[in-house]
């Protein structure tokens, strides 16, 4: 028998047949003569193993099989997926997605020239750290505000700026891992300054504060909020305003790392109550950094707010020119922040604050309107209660009550789930109790029309194998 891979063409002759004219006319040629180079040695490799499912023969073989594998090569690596986990803020899944006013104006300054650094009225050259100054101070309160690439940055100038060479004095319960690699002790080691730690894990004193600044070299106290956990039992901690008062009789800064960027009062969202940056600033903090993609609903963003001094001097460290936040980001960010003017426009427009503020209600609604459908196709499902989360490392343990649809699969949840995940766009969705839920919360408007259309397809998909 002779061997089969002496049956495949050459990559010109290919190239050359009728079957890959509408392919050439689709894509670049020498895009198309790479990808067909590695589809050939696919085929050689898999016939050299015996493969019998694969029919060499026929040119529309080749050309449908080098379709393919250009739209694989084409499909963009960063793409939108459909969140039904009804997590708010998943870090994994980008966190806030934007208002659509935000959404335009990072368009907007991405498709053209901008002011960033250049002041319009005098012509001559300004700075990217005015920008969302204005509204920050107004919003919060605070004397000044400068914006760097995300929080993580934002502490870092701060540590930096405040603090090298020198102590900062954190509580033992403060000394948190944020997640995908964040924790304080190495953050304020990197930032130069090494850290001071202060009482123990449930309990610290102001009176451990001032023991530990009069052993070290304290340069600053740092507090952290506890986002993503909580310490409950027998537990004990310094107030913001009693640690200010300490700092400033020691005539050193306290820093607060805030992180969650709440910028509306929590109960307007029905949630425990959550320290705003302007309480942080209220009660003496003299800088406090929060992040722009977390409750706030904006762009990834670092914002720090307080005392005008020290704000000069971060703008001053060169640190920050490696920090700096870009102008899409600043321009998203600026359209988010207006919203806040009106906290009732904020709530309805920003999508973070509208999903944290959907009743149970409403998204029992949304459920049986989709499992309608749902069964319309044949597909059945059950609505059932849910609790979604506000994620991103925020309000740990707080469960947001409403309703999901319950989805079996032709054969079982993971394949389902999977199937969900493997199609376009993917679906991320939770498996609870050997089910698919499918929590409406974060599924945003216009998201329901191909929602269902991957259902139907995951679910199909299931029967055919
Ligand atoms: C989220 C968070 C950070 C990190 O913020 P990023 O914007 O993700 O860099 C730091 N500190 C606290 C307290 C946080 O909650």
């Amino acid at each position: 028998m002779s061997d089969p891979r002496r049956e495949i063409p050459s990559v010109d002759a290919l190239l050359a047949s009728p079957e890959f004219e509408p392919i050439l006319k689709g894509f670049p040629r020498q895009f198309v003569v790479r990808v067909t180079r590695i589809v050939i040695e696919e085929i050689r490799n898999s016939l050299l193993v015996g493969d019998k499912d694969i029919d060499p023969d026929g040119l529309t073989y080749y050309a449908r099989t080098v379709l393919i594998r250009l739209g694989k090569e084409t499909m963009p690596s960063l793409r939108g997926v459909i969140n039904a986990t009804g997590v708010v803020l998943h870090t994994n899944l980008g966190r806030a997605p934007l208002a659509e006013v935000a959404a335009d104006a990072m368009a907007a300054a991405a498709r053209g020239y901008s002011n960033l650094e250049y002041d319009v009225e005098l012509g001559k050259r300004g700075s990217r750290y005015d920008h969302c100054v204005k509204l920050l101070r107004e919003l919060t309160g605070a004397e000044d505000a400068i914006v760097v690439n995300n929080n993580a940055a934002a502490l870092v100038l701060v540590l930096n700026t405040t603090a090298k060479g020198k102590g900062v004095a954190v509580s033992r319960g403060e000394l948190v891992e944020i997640g995908g690699g964040f924790r304080i002790p190495e953050i304020l080691e990197r930032a130069g300054a090494f850290l001071v730690e202060v009482g123990s894990t449930n309990r610290t004193r102001l009176s451990d504060y001032e023991d530990s600044i009069k052993k070290g070299e304290v340069a600053a106290i740092l507090k952290v909020h506890r986002s993503n956990f909580r310490i409950t039992g027998f537990t004990e901690d310094t107030t913001l305003a009693s640690l200010a008062d300490l700092a400033n009789e020691e005539g050193i800064p306290l820093l607060h790392d805030l992180g969650s960027g709440l910028f509306i009062t929590a109960d307007a969202l029905a949630l425990p109550a959550e320290p705003l940056a302007s309480d942080s600033l209220n009660m003496g903090a003299d800088l406090v950094a929060v992040s722009g993609d977390k409750l706030l609903g904006g762009p990834q963003a670092g914002i720090i707010l307080g005392n005008s001094e020290l704000i000069n001097s971060l703008r001053q460290n060169p640190l920050c020119r490696a920090l700096r936040v870009d102008k899409v980001t600043l321009a998203g960010l600026e359209a988010t922040l207006q919203l806040y003017r009106d906290p009732g426009q904020a709530l309805e427009s920003i999508p973070t604050l509208r999903m944290l503020g959907n009743t149970a209600e409403s998204l029992g609604k949304r459920c049986e309107e989709l499992d309608a459908e749902l069964t319309g196709l044949g597909i059945g499902s059950s609505i059932v209660e849910s609790e979604g989360r506000v994620g991103g490392g925020t309000y740990p343990g707080v469960k947001l009550p409403g309703f999901a649809l319950a989805l079996d699969g032709p054969h079982g949840a993971e394949a389902l789930a999977t199937h969900l995940r493997n199609g376009d766009p993917p679906v991320i969705a939770r498996i609870v109790d050997k089910r698919v839920f499918i929590d409406l919360r974060t599924v945003l408007p216009g998201q329901e029309n191909n929602l269902v259309r991957r259902v139907r397809e995951a679910s199909n998909e299931g029967f055919d194998s």
